[in-house]
């Protein structure tokens, strides 16, 4: 594989993940003349339904991953989760970014804590569990409250577990069935915050302004770009999201997550390797989306400009709205035609599922928050 090839319109794109990453993903490839199709798990998902072709296998299925091979010129993810041997298989015969090195870097909270701390950069107190004697020694350099993760595959707040009481902790891992974790010391922040950066093959990079992450049950709720943390702790953060995909050496887009706490320090929470639910309202409100970014680092193509056209916020719509039955467009997309709807084409809407996402420019940000929560709250019957 020549990395320092550029692919053209109409070269063939691929992706692997059909959920909504994938779709947006696929949605920018198109709009850019590229052919693009996806590896994904189910024939009817959000990729699926908008790709060019696509190809029904497991992620990491050797069939499933050559007939990908056959078709796309150039491979990328849209989650962390896939196999680094398979992206190492993969990348002997085509472009794949980000490489295998970032995701599994990226997919176990023990090697990127580890690979962070190893560079410099700040994290929340932390402590492998492995152990039965791992767990007590979590509990004696973090204290109480501390947050039991899995180590693997955790999203959306799963395969986590906040311990309060001593007593809990045995019983708390059990419940992840003794898996690799690693334990946080609870942080009290004063509010969470997400860059998302692209960094092309060249080792060109760009961050995206800082954005103001809330969260719901441990599921992020709304984000409002730029944040309002004043310019220190915005070039912080920028700067750190840019040295963690330099360090990564990361082709493609990349986000890290951060804790601000009370007195103005940045923690990194986590990183994800790929375009973020945080940097969705890049669709509108950036010169290039983050999905832009991703095609763009993919293809060999410099990076796309990463200013705002205007402030803007985005809440997400999860499978909740939908409890009393299909939600009312009508109220929401009629009253505020400033209201950008976007939804993934999710069939069943369980609770805590991310079906869409609605997004709202507005000169104060704030108000392009409030805008947007209002159209949410008119979507939902009762
Ligand atoms: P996602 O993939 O959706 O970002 P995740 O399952 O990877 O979620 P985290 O980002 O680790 O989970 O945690 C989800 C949320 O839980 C955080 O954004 C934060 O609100 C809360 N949380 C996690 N760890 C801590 C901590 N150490 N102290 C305080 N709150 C925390
Ligand atoms: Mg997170």
């Amino acid at each position: 594989m020549n990395p320092t090839r550029i692919l053209h319109p109409p070269a063939t794109l691929g992706v692997i993940g059909g959920g909504q990453l994938g779709r947006m993903f696929l949605q920018a490839a198109q709009r850019m003349g590229y052919t693009a199709g996806v590896l994904s798990e189910t024939e009817d998902g959000p990729g699926a339904q908008v790709a060019h072709w696509s190809i029904v296998s497991p992620p990491d299925h050797l069939p499933g991953l050559r007939l990908l091979a056959d078709r796309a010129e150039a491979i990328t993810v849209e989650f962390e989760n896939v196999s680094a041997p398979a992206l190492r298989w993969l990348a002997r015969k085509r472009l794949v970014r980000p490489g295998w090195r970032t995701v599994w870097v990226s997919q176990n909270r023990l090697r990127e804590k580890t690979f962070l701390e190893s560079h410099g950069l700040p994290l929340a107190p932390w402590r492998p569990v492995r152990t039965e004697r791992e767990l007590i020694d979590a509990l004696q350099t973090l204290g109480l409250p501390l947050i039991l993760k899995t180590a693997a595959s955790g999203y959306d707040g799963k395969g986590q577990v906040r311990v309060d009481r001593a007593d809990d902790l045995a019983s708390a891992w059990a419940a992840l069935r003794k898996v690799e974790c690693v334990a946080e010391g609870w942080v009290e922040f004063a509010c969470e915050v997400s860059v998302v950066v692209a960094r092309g093959a060249d080792g060109g990079a760009v961050a995206y302004p800082v954005g103001l992450n809330r969260h719901e049950q441990h599921i992020l709720d709304a984000t409002v770009m730029p944040a309002p943390v004043g310019p220190i702790v915005t070039q912080e953060a920028r700067e750190w999201a840019l040295a963690v995909a330099d360090a990564l050496g990361t082709v493609g887009v990349l986000t890290v997550e951060f804790f601000l706490t009370a007195n103005g320090h940045l923690l990194i929470n986590e990183i994800a390797p790929r375009p973020h639910n945080s940097g969705h309202l890049t669709i509108e409100a950036a010169v290039s989306s983050q999905f832009e970014q991703q095609v763009r680092a993919l293809c060999g193509l410099p990076m796309g400009g990463t200013d705002l056209v205007m402030p803007a916020a985005m809440v997400n719509m999860l499978g909740d709205l939908w409890s009393g039955g299909e939600p009312n467009w009508d109220a929401a997309l009629g009253s505020d035609p400033g209201v950008k709807l976007h939804l993934y084409g999710k069939r069943t809407a369980v609770p805590g599922r991310k079906m869409g996402h609605l997004t709202v420019l507005d000169p104060d940000p704030s108000q392009a928050l409030a805008r947007a929560l209002a159209a949410r709250a008119r979507l939902q019957r009762r």
